[in-house]
Parts: structure tokens; C-alpha cells; sequence
């Protein structure tokens, strides 16, 4: 039977390559909810191709124009805006499925109604996890739905993982480490004195994938490396020193886990988003992606390094959150989304990126995190001390 999916962010880069890989299998997928931010035109070509049951908008003039725009075309699709609205595309839409590909903060809400609610979750947005990684967690395990991660590398891992691992994290079943590569993003070997120049274009070029703008500028920084480590902690299980970080250039192992053998299983694959989506939509079978076979012959080698901390202060900023546990990974990842749009949309120099995170890190107390209210107040005064400090720059 068709599986029902709802898509929060269908019209970003992981929306549209969710739609892409959900159009080649129209006998598998039936998309009943579309969302997106701001982005009307697109949403509304994506309602006419898949006719969701519910579309929602942040703002209610944009989806005003959308309603219209859908009611001269025939179409029965309901309009809603706003945060609740993302909400009741997870609950009233009767998805099976959600792909959580929402950008940042706003994602959290609505991810985690299908987290409780028992769905398959397949979750792109990290900063969810980062900034509430115990309660959705909990939700996921209250809600009893299954987990699918789609960021690439954390998608390779559950590949390389044992079958049983993800119903009992806490047998090690011979695991030891993971290790999450990283391509060192556009800046990997650009004059540390030059990083000063650096524009928001520069930065959203990245060498080997194509993404939205604040995941791009956090991979120039490498604070997509470190979010993504917090974001392998809460998803795996596994105590903080056996998560590591693999600089690998050419993006073709995703990433790896390390067994007590001597093994280490990898997965590989183009640098194509399509392939995590088709795994985790069709899992535990497999689908066509649309993908092209990776051709070994014609990669001329694969080379591996340690990261430069120096080069990457984002990096250590993320590690020395994610150990001080509690609320620093939701001040780090606030200070972070705040500085990053400063950068894309403010003037905000490239190098006080990670003086911003650190400035609001080190001025924020961190306490437990043990519920939404704390994790959404602890999230509001870091944004406020964040834009208070680069007024004050
Ligand atoms: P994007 O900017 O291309 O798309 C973001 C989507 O969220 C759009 O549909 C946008 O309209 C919507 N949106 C943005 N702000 C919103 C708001 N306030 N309220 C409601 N909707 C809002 O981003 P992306 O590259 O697709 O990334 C999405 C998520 O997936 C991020 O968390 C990112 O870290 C993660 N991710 C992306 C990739 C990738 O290759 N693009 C890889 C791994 C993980
Ligand atoms: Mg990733």
C-alpha cells in the first residue's frame, strides 16, 4: 500500500530532492502535506504536481495568494500559515511519514508532533536534535514510530550499524567508534589570513554538494561537522569520545563505523542527497534514486586528515558544548543561527561567526535539559544576547 508522506520544507534543497525521488515512485508515495517558509511559487507548482491534502505558508498574505492561486486551478488542497499550522500538516494530514527538512529552529515544533505521534520520522533538520536532542528522544521513544536519519553521514552510519543496534543502543555489539567524515567545505585550504575577505557567496559555494544557505555557510565553517556530532550523540547512543571527525575531501565515504575487530565498514556513494532520502523513505528495502552508480576507477584517490582547529574554531566551540551537556548545544546552536544570517544577510564579517557563538556560550549559565519550556526560553536569550552583541560590534 501507498505510503502516506508529509514534507516540512518541500521547498528547499532536501524538499525538492524528496519530491524527486517520491515522483519516480508514484505507486509508493502519496504526498498528503506540503510546507514551506516563504517560497510561494514554488510551493504552489509543487501543490498542482502532488496535490497535497494540507500546504502551509508562514505568513498569512503569502498564503492567501497561494489559496487563490490553488482555488482558480481546482484545487482542493486546504491553506493554513503559520507555526501551529506545520503542526496540523504532521497530525491532521494522515502521513505515515514525515521528512523533517525544515531549516533550523523553527523545524523543532512540528518534528516533534511526529516524534510523539509514532511516525516514521525522517529527520534532516539536526538543529532539532542539537537543540532538544534528550526530548525528541524521548518523544521518538514515547511515540514508538521509527528514526530514520537523512543527513548524509548519519544515514551512512545507520547503514554500517548492526540490524539490531537501533532497538538496543546501549549493547555496544562490538562497536567502538564512528567516524563521521568531512569535506572541509570551500576554505579547507584557503590562507588563514584571507579568511577575513570572505563572502556569503564565497561561503554557500561549496565544492562537492549543493545545499541550502545556512547549512552551506555551516559547512565553510565546519560547525555543520560539529552540530552533526552532537546530532550522532543523541541518534546513536554513544558516550562522546568515540565520535570522531575525518576530514575526506571528496565526500565519497560518507562515514564509518570502527568495530571492536578490526573492522571498519563504510558506506560510499556519490555526494547526492537522493540516495539517504530513497534509504530512509523506502527503508528496509531499497529504492531507485535516480542516482549515478559511483564510478571507483574514475576517482583518482581518497584521502584522509585530521581537522584543523585552529582553521575551524567552530569545530572546538560545538566539541566543548556538546561536553558541557544540559542547554549549551541549544545557546550553540541559537548564537550559531543568529550569527550565520548576520553573515547571509547583515554584513556580519565571515571570522565573527564562531566570536559571536563563543561570546553568548561563555555569557549563558548552562543548566539542565530537561524540558521544552527551559529548551525554548534558553533558545530565546541566546538569540537576544546574540543580536545584542553584534549590535554592539
Ligand atoms: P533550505 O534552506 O534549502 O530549505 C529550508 C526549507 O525550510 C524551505 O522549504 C524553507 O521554505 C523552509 N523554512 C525555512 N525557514 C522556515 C520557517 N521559519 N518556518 C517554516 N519553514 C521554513 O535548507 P536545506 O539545505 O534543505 O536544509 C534543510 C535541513 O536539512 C537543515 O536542517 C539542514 O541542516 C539539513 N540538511 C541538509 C542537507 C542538504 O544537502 N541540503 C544535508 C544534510 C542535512
Ligand atoms: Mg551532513
Amino acid at each position: 500500500m501507498s505510503k502516506r508522506l508529509a514534507i516540512l520544507g518541500s521547498t528547499g534543497s532536501i524538499g525538492v530532492n524528496t519530491l524527486d525521488v517520491v515522483r519516480a515512485h508514484p505507486d509508493r508515495y502519496t504526498v498528503v502535506a506540503l510546507t514551506a517558509g516563504k517560497q510561494v511559487d514554488r510551493l504552489a507548482e509543487q501543490c498542482i504536481e502532488f496535490k497535497p491534502a494540507i500546504a502551509v505558508l508562514s505568513e498569512s498574505a503569502d498564503a492567501a495568494q497561494l489559496e487563490s492561486f490553488l482555488r482558480a486551478r481546482g484545487s482542493q488542497t486546504q491553506v493554513l500559515y503559520g507555526p501551529d499550522a506545520l503542526v496540523t500538516a504532521v497530525t491532521e494530514s494522515g502521513c505515515d511519514m514525515v521528512m523533517a527538512a525544515i531549516v533550523g529552529a523553527a523545524g523543532l515544533m512540528p518534528a516533534l508532533a511526529a516524534a510523539k505521534s509514532g511516525k516514521r520520522v525522517l529527520l534532516a533538520n539536526k538543529e532539532a536534535l542539537v537543540m532538544s536532542g534528550a526530548l525528541f528522544m524521548q518523544a521518538m521513544k514515547a511515540g514508538g514510530g521509527e528514526l530514520l536519519p537523512i543527513d548524509s553521514e548519519h544515514n551512512a552510519i545507520f547503514q554500517c550499524l548492526p540490524n539490531q543496534f537501533a532497538k538496543s543502543p546501549q549493547a555496544s555489539l562490538g562497536v567502538e567508534e564512528l567516524w563521521l567524515t568531512a569535506s572541509g567545505g570551500p576554505f579547507r585550504n584557503t590562507p588563514i589570513d584571507q579568511l577575513d575577505q570572505i563572502t556569503p557567496e564565497q561561503a554557500c559555494a561549496h565544492p562537492n554538494w549543493v545545499m541550502g544557505r545556512k547549512i552551506s555557510v555551516d559547512s565553510a565553517t565546519m560547525m555543520n561537522k560539529g552540530l552533526e556530532v552532537i546530532e550522532a550523540f543523541w541518534l546513536f547512543g554513544l558516550p562522546l569520545e568515540k565520535i570522531k571527525v575525518l576530514i575526506h575531501p571528496q565526500s565519497v565515504i560518507h562515514s564509518m563505523v570502527r568495530y571492536r575487530d578490526g573492522s571498519v565498514l563504510a558506506q560510499l556513494g556519490q555526494p547526492d542527497m537522493r540516495t539517504p532520502i530513497a534509504y530512509g523513505l523506502a527503508w528496509p528495502d531499497r529504492i531507485d534514486a535516480g542516482v549515478a552508480p559511483l564510478n571507483l576507477t574514475q576517482l583518482a584517490h581518497l584521502s584522509f586528515a585530521e581537522p584543523d582547529l585552529e582553521r575551524f574554531p567552530c569545530l572546538s566551540l560545538a566539541f566543548a558544548a556538546a561536553k558541557a551537556g544540559g542547554t549549551a548545544p541549544t545557546v550553540l546552536n541559537a548564537a550559531n543561527e543568529i550569527a550565520v544570517a548576520a553573515f547571509l544577510d547583515a554584513g556580519l564579517p565571515y571570522l565573527k561567526i564562531p566570536q559571536v557563538v563563543e561570546e553568548v556560550l561563555s555569557a549563558m549559565a548552562v543548566v539542565g535539559a530537561d524540558s521544552l519550556e527551559t529548551t525554548l526560553s534558553v533558545d530565546a536569550q541566546a538569540r537576544k544576547a546574540a543580536q545584542e552583541y553584534i549590535h554592539s560590534l
